[in-house]
This record gives structure tokens, sequence and C-alpha cells, in this order.
């Protein structure tokens, strides 16, 4: 007789695996403090992950490092807090005006406990009831309305990326700061976006790393962004970030910081 699994003992079972997993002390978590053995993987891991996206040498999540056993969080939100931490941006976000597309759960919280004047949270297809509506390539927001623009792994779900870097930049104050995070392989010059080639599901995640995906950026992504009027500064986690241990707190050392300034000039 076949042994079929229930939700009951599936249930069992992984909270049998996490209390394993959290008998160990060699990875943490800077979201939920706890620590364990390791980080769950993201669709099987970078083996799982085509040759060409390894060849491109792609920068973005940790796909051996994705998810905290305990909290869910992403790496790349654990990333993003350590460098906000590090750059005593939580206390500059008091008072602020906030817009936040696709905002990661953890990382709004972290930002509402910051009291902003503001916090706009949106998304194309909200998920959450605290979540409005917004098109990143049509906000409805007037001109220098916000001092703050999180818009994270967004640019790379949309078609027209240009106008949403323009939307960005015309929603910032002088002075305000958007940040991008995006993945982009940096073995490639130039970004790939072939609609008429790459059209199918499997082409996507082959070129691109995911389906919903419509463009694996190159180095050229950082003159897409300059393109749009911003200041760009990649910050480094070797040199922000150096006492941090990448592979103990789950986070990848290649990602940078994606930190774009709407010059002061531009009023
Ligand atoms: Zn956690």
């Amino acid at each position: 007789m076949l042994y079929q699994p229930t939700q009951d003992n599936i249930g069992f079972v992984r909270k049998v695996r996490r209390g394993l997993n959290g008998l160990g002390r060699s990875k943490k978590c800077c979201v939920c403090g706890k620590t364990f053995f390791r980080f769950s993987k993201y669709r099987g891991g970078w083996k799982a992950f085509s040759a060409y996206l390894h060849n491109q040498k792609w920068v973005g999540s940790d796909f051996d490092q994705f998810w905290c056993p305990f909290c869910r969080c992403h790496d790349r939100e654990r990333h993003l807090l350590l460098f906000f931490g590090k750059l005593d941006y939580w206390k500059k976000m008091s008072g602020a005006s906030i817009l936040h597309f696709a905002p990661e759960k953890r990382l709004a919280s972290r930002i509402e406990a910051c009291r902003p004047a503001r916090y706009v949270k949106g998304d194309l297809v909200p998920a959450r009831g605290d979540v409005e509506r917004l098109d990143v390539t049509d906000i409805p927001y007037a001109a220098a309305a916000f001092d703050w623009v999180f818009c994270n792994h967004v640019l790379e779900h949309v078609p027209d990326d240009a106008k949403a870097l323009r939307e960005i930049y015309r929603v910032l104050k002088p002075g305000g700061i958007a940040i991008l995070q995006t993945p982009y392989a940096s073995g490639l010059e130039k970004t790939l976006e072939d609609p008429a080639e790459i059209d199918t599901d499997e082409k996507r995640i082959e070129f691109y790393g995911q389906e919903d995906h419509v463009r694996l950026y190159g180095r050229d992504l950082f003159e897409r962004i300059r393109g749009a009027g911003f200041t760009l500064q990649l910050k480094k986690h070797a040199e922000c970030l150096p006492e941090i241990d990448a592979s103990r707190f789950g986070v990848n050392r290649e990602e940078p910081l994606f930190l774009c300034v709407k010059p002061q000039t531009d009023v």
C-alpha cells in the first residue's frame, strides 16, 4: 500500500524539520533574530537555474539562501534591512513621505514603525487591503510628492521600464531617494529582451530567470537608471557591510544597494 501523505502529517513533518533546523547556530535571520542550520532554497536553489543565467553571472536573490524558515522573509528584505540600518535611513524616514511599490511585508512593518508622515503602498495587483492599485508607469500622484520611493524587484516585470523610471523620478522631491533593487547579469553588456523569440514560460525561465520577467538586464541597467535623471550609487556589500558575513545572514554579497538620487538642482 502506498503511503498517502495528508495535509495534517505534511504540516507535522514540516514542523519537526523546522524544529530540528532551529537547533542550529550557524545561520541567523536579521529580521526575526532566530538562528538555525540553513535558510530555505527558492525553486530548488542555484543548481536548478539555467546554464545561461550562471554563465551571464546573475546578480539578484541568493536562491540557495532565500527564505528564513521561521519568519519567511526573503534574502532581499534581509539585505535591505541591513543596508538601511547601516546607512541610518530609519531615522530619516520618520516624518517623511514614502511611496512603496510591491511592498515587502517585513520592510513595510519596519517603515511603519518609523512613523512616516505619509506612507503609500501600491501594487498593480494588490494582494492585501492596505495596498492600493498602482501602475508604476502611470503614478496618480503629483510631481515631487515623495521623499522616498521603494520599488524593488519590479522593473524586470514592466514592459515599459523607461516610463516607470521617469514616473518614479517625477514623483520624487529634489534630493529624494529611490531604492530600485533589480536583478541583472553582470556578465551581460546589453539587456536581453526579445519578446518574439523568448515567448514561452520555459524560455523566460531559462533566459530571464522567472516566467513573469520580461527581460534580463545587463550592465546597461545602470545607464537606463541614469538616463531617467537619477544619480546612481551602487553601494557594495563588502564596502558598506564589511562586518556582515553574507553566508551567515543569508544575503547575496554580490547584490549592491541601488541608491538612486534625484539631484537637488532638478526643481
Ligand atoms: Zn526570520
